[in-house]
Formats: C-alpha cells, sequence, structure tokens
C-alpha cells in the first residue's frame, strides 16, 4: 500500500465545510464572517503519551479528542483539522481501527479532516485543530476576578488511576480497572460545556496536565491564587479503592481528565448549575480565587495540605 492508496483509503472523507480538501498542497477553507480563527495543535508519542500495544481505536479517538478538548476550553467551535501521522508500518487492520476512532469523533463534532503529512518512523502522530470564536468571547486563562469560584466538570482522577495500573505500580481490582480505562483511553471532550460558558465564565482551561497545574495556570496568568476545598471536591468512586492518599493525588495532580476548570462570578451559581442540568453534565464548585499567588489546597479544618505527601509520581 503506496502514501496515496493509505491516505484515500483511511483518511479522505467528505469534507462538507470545507472550500477544498485533502489532495493539493494545502487547504482551503473559509471561516465564518466576522469569527476568529482559534487554533491548537497536540502531540502523541508512543511509550510518551500512550503505552505501546493501546488498541488503534483508542488511538484515534483519542488524539482528536485532546484537540477538541482545547476548543473547548477556549469557547471555540471546532471546524476543521489536519493529521500527521508517523508510521513504523502500513498495517492495514492498525489503520482502519484508527482511522474508525479518529472518524467516530469527528463526525459527532461536525469537523473535516483537511490534510496532513504522513511519514515512516516511530509511531506518533499529531493533529492540528481550528475552530471559530466571535472577538473577545474566547474563554482566556487570564480573565479570572478576586471572589470569582472556581468549577471542575466531571471528576479528575480516573485516568491517572488507570496510567497508575498500566505502569504497573498501581494494582486495580479488574472491576476498578474496566471504571478507570475509558477516562484514560477515550476521553470526552466537553464541547458543549465549553460553548455554554462563553459569557458565563471568566477564565477557562483544561485540564490535561491536573487539576492543581492548570488550574495554577489560570491563577498565574490572572495574576490571583487560587484555593481548593477538598472538602467540596468529589474523589474517584471505586469498588476496592488504593489508598486514600492515591486517590486524592490522582485526583489533585494526575492528569489526562480532560475535564474543564473555569472561574466564574458568585452571581453566576444559578445559571452555571442549571447549564449542568440542561447538559447534563455535572459541576462542581471547588474553591474560589483570592489575592496572591499560586495554589492552595484546603482541608477540611482550612489548613493547608502538602501534595508532596500524597505520593503519586506520574512518572514513577
Ligand atoms: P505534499 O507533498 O504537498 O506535502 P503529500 O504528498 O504529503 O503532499 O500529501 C498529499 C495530500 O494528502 C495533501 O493534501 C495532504 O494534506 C494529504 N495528507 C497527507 N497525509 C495525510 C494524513 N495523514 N491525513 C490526512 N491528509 C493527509
Ligand atoms: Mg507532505
Amino acid at each position: 500500500m503506496g502514501e496515496f492508496d493509505l491516505i484515500a483509503r483511511y483518511f479522505q472523507r467528505d469534507a462538507p465545510n470545507t472550500v477544498l480538501g485533502i489532495g493539493d498542497d494545502a487547504a482551503l477553507v473559509l471561516p465564518r464572517p466576522g469569527q476568529q480563527l482559534a487554533v491548537a495543535a497536540d502531540t502523541m508519542v508512543e511509550g510518551r503519551h500512550f503505552f505501546a500495544g493501546t488498541d488503534p481505536y483508542s488511538l484515534g479517538w483519542k488524539v482528536l479528542a485532546v484537540n477538541l478538548s482545547d476548543m473547548a476550553a477556549m469557547g471555540a467551535v471546532p471546524r476543521w483539522f489536519t493529521l500527521c501521522l508517523t508510521l513504523p508500518q502500513a498495517d492495514a487492520s492498525w489503520l482502519a481501527e484508527f482511522s474508525r476512532g479518529l472518524f467516530s469523533l469527528a463526525r459527532r463534532f461536525d469537523i473535516d479532516l483537511i490534510g496532513g503529512d504522513t511519514t515512516r518512523g516511530p509511531l506518533a502522530f499529531s493533529v492540528q485543530i481550528l475552530g471559530e470564536v466571535a472577538p473577545d468571547a474566547a474563554l482566556r486563562r487570564s480573565g479570572a476576578q478576586v471572589g470569582d469560584d472556581v468549577w471542575l466538570s466531571g471528576t479528575t482522577g480516573y485516568a491517572a488511576l488507570m496510567v497508575g495500573q498500566r505502569s504497573g505500580w498501581l494494582v486495580l481490582a479488574q472491576e476498578d480497572a474496566t471504571r478507570c480505562a475509558p477516562y484514560l483511553d477515550r476521553p470526552e471532550p466537553r464541547i458543549a460545556l465549553g460553548l455554554a460558558l462563553r459569557g458565563l465564565a471568566t477564565a477557562a482551561i483544561d485540564v490535561s496536565d491536573g487539576l492543581v497545574a492548570d488550574l495554577g495556570h489560570i491563577a498565574q496568568q490572572s495574576g490571583l491564587s487560587a484555593c481548593i476545598h477538598l472538602d467540596q471536591l468529589a474523589l474517584p468512586t471505586l469498588q476496592s479503592p488504593p489508598s486514600s492518599d492515591i486517590v486524592l493525588a490522582a485526583a489533585l495532580t494526575g492528569g489526562d481528565d480532560y475535564e474543564l476548570c473555569f472561574t466564574a462570578s458568585p452571581e453566576r451559581r444559578d445559571a452555571i448549575a442549571a447549564l449542568a442540568l440542561a447538559l447534563p453534565l455535572p459541576v462542581q464548585r471547588i474553591g474560589s480565587m483570592q489575592l496572591g499567588a499560586g495554589v492552595a489546597v484546603l482541608d477540611a479544618n482550612q489548613q493547608r495540605i502538602s501534595l508532596d505527601h500524597t505520593g503519586f509520581n506520574h512518572f514513577a
């Protein structure tokens, strides 16, 4: 199978939102009048971002999902994407499954694959995504205000627990591993939430590196501090949970969750609760923004807890 056969067979699909798609030297797209383009890219390298042997359907899904998550975090409508693929060999059944996972999400969000590049080498792929957002409507990291609430969609920690299990340093019961795996392999980009937060949230970020680290980016770029109240944070629920330190650390510092963390004025509490019901998607109010710098995690007695002592290390 030559490179052009491979592209035609596995990646050339209808592109109804595109002026000129795959097959020329560059694609042509026409943003809707007056819209800004939101552009993001994310790369996944075998052994670094995913375990060797991960099923190809999940890989196709995830490389698009993590990019869609960036659009969600900006409040942008995703429209087009490109795909750069580096493959050790052209394995037909691998490609068919990768393509199926990729396009299942692409169709769901009505976005077109408009081009890319295909080369031979160690397994890696990269998506660049383009979306649209009206001027001044994007959800930036820098907009949080003193006194804003901090909100989080869903529950963080499941994906990191699965990383622990696959790395071999954590042993989960079979039913718990089955529960955690989809959070790591097939994250759900929170597009509908991101779009609905335009005009409601003051700042937003998607949680890819861990809740504390990513909320830290909002704090830093807004020139403020953030606190998380542990008694308000929902943790992963498992049948046979590992130590509470490990579960807590996974939720706070684990990463790979792709939930949205956002800030909003306390006046917006009712609107955000109504939105959560309408989507439907649980959101939790986990803390607030204050003067100062950094992220403090407070226990039920308002005492600061140290994350160094939770004993969790993503790279262990
Ligand atoms: P060029 O030599 O101009 O870079 P290529 O031969 O690399 O063109 O690619 C031919 C066409 O196929 C281009 O339109 C390119 O965007 C598209 N393409 C290449 N690889 C992929 C891929 N993995 N997914 C989608 N489109 C691809
Ligand atoms: Mg090329």
